[in-house]
């Protein structure tokens, strides 16, 4: 069994995450739990802003918030001295309700809208990650009707897809995000961006995919991103102070993950970008880089309660929690894998096979396929490991089932961060037209 953090087995044997029996956890909050580590959080974070302080170079390391964005979220990634990328509306409300200098804040997106970006402006946040050429006209339109100038980066697509040990150099043009590099479009919006009066174009942003566990990926996509500086500086004049690689660095989820520490992916990104400085003679800009999953995703952990059973005899044996795909939907999604352990009988051995099972009407919703358990009964608790990015994030109220609480434990202590919905908050917003009333509604 892997574990992650601060989890171990304790004397009752019993899972414990962040000195915290996750028996008394579930007695407390109530499951499903979403239980975050906020030792390791912080941890992953001082890896990566270490590593780049070992390189030399300026840098910021920017948590990509839409992995699991809440305000207590918002406040730990700035005691670490991350700053913060939000892609919409409500994940800048969210940061600026908590506190975040909105300095530190990066808005990404491909369709920021008007309201968005206004909000954003307003704001002052450090800086806009350009999509796209109608999101240009649009952002110094609206800095000019408030006689400001902002920060931009251009997102650039620089040819390179890595996932997970694959890694492609393409031509590859079809994507929604970013101005292509190889057909022209990356220079064509630089020339329109220096040409228009409130946009301060500071540097380049490309991301080139997610849970990578290889550096050869980032380095292509630094020599091009580096290439790609170097003509501007010669055909516009311009020299970038930012280049930015985005995020996508890979976690160990299953057996056979391999993850790389993060300060090898830092590593070889500044190693590229400062050789092909000294090649150049390009002065050494700031290099900024986008953590989401690598931050948050190991640190989390999901506790249910163990329901229903069914046995089909010679096919499988379904096991049934009080969550599902509306904690987590990513297996649904796109076939992610988990491991699991019962939390309240830690040490006992596997002696059967089973399938995690929600409780959603879908037959996709299942969370774990042949998972090694001991005997499961009911009322056991099943503790679902790195569900810290893209869960609570992409939580939904499907089957009106209310969104988990989340508690970050540390040194034995809990605190809640996110309470569980009710179903009252479930209902809060509907409304029923006055016709369609009847006297009592209310129970
Ligand atoms: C999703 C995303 C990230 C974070 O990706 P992870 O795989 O969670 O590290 C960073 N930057 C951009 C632009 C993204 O879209």
């Amino acid at each position: 069994m892997f574990l992650h953090g601060t989890a171990r087995i304790n004397d009752k044997g019993h899972l414990e995450i962040g000195g915290c029996d996750t028996v008394d956890l579930a007695r407390e909050f109530g499951t499903p739990l979403y239980i975050v580590d906020e030792a390791l959080v912080r941890q992953r974070a001082r890896e990566f802003r270490e590593a780049f302080e070992r390189t030399g170079l300026r840098f910021q390391v920017a948590y990509a918030s839409k992995a699991f964005c809440v305000m207590a979220m918002c406040r730990l990634a700035e005691e670490e001295g991350l700053s913060l990328d939000v892609v919409s509306g409500g994940e800048l409300h969210t940061a600026l309700k908590a506190g975040f200098p909105p300095e530190r804040i990066h808005f990404h997106g491909n369709n920021k809208t008007p309201d968005e970006i206004a909000m954003a402006l307003d704001a002052e946040i450090g800086c806009f990650v350009v999509d796209n050429f109608v999101e240009l006209m649009l952002l110094d339109a609206m800095a000019a009707e408030r006689g400001r100038r902002v920060n931009m980066l251009l997102r650039v697509t620089p040819g390179v897809e890595a996932h997970t040990h694959d890694f492609i150099a393409t031509g590859k043009q079809d994507s929604k995000f970013g101005f292509d590099l190889e057909s022209g479009a990356a220079h064509e919006a630089v020339r329109q961006a220096l040409e228009r009066g409130h946009l301060e174009l500071i540097g380049v942003h490309s991301h080139i995919g997610s849970q990578i566990f290889e550096v050869e990926g980032f380095r292509m996509a630094a020599e091009k991103i580096m290439n790609f500086a170097v003509d501007v500086r010669e055909k516009w004049g311009r020299t970038f102070s930012v280049l930015n690689f985005g995020g996508g660095f890979g976690i160990r989820y299953v057996e056979g993950d391999r993850p790389l520490p993060p300060g090898t992916y830092v590593q070889a990104i500044a190693d590229a970008v400062i050789t092909a400085c000294k090649a150049s003679g390009y002065p050494l800009p700031e290099v900024w880089i986008e953590p989401g999953r690598s931050i948050v995703g190991d640190a989390g952990t999901t506790l249910y309660t163990v329901g229903t059973y069914k046995e089909i005899s010679g096919i499988r044996k379904y096991v049934a929690v009080d969550g599902g795909m509306t904690d987590n939907p990513r297996p649904a999604l796109y076939g992610a894998k988990y491991e699991a352990v019962l939390a309240n009988r830690a040490n006992e051995p596997a002696s059967e096979t089973v399938s995690v099972a929600g409780k959603c009407c879908e037959s996709g919703d299942m969370l774990i396929w042949d998972l090694p358990l001991p005997p499961v009964k009911p009322g056991d608790l099943l503790a679902v490991f790195c569900t810290g990015a893209y869960n609570y994030a992409m939580a939904s109220n499907y089957n009106r089932i209310p969104r988990p609480a989340v508690v970050f434990v540390r040194d034995g202590a809990a605190d809640l961060v996110v309470a569980r919905e009710t179903y009252d908050d479930i209902v809060s917003l509907d409304r029923i037209p006055e016709r369609m009333r009847k006297q009592a509604v209310n129970r």
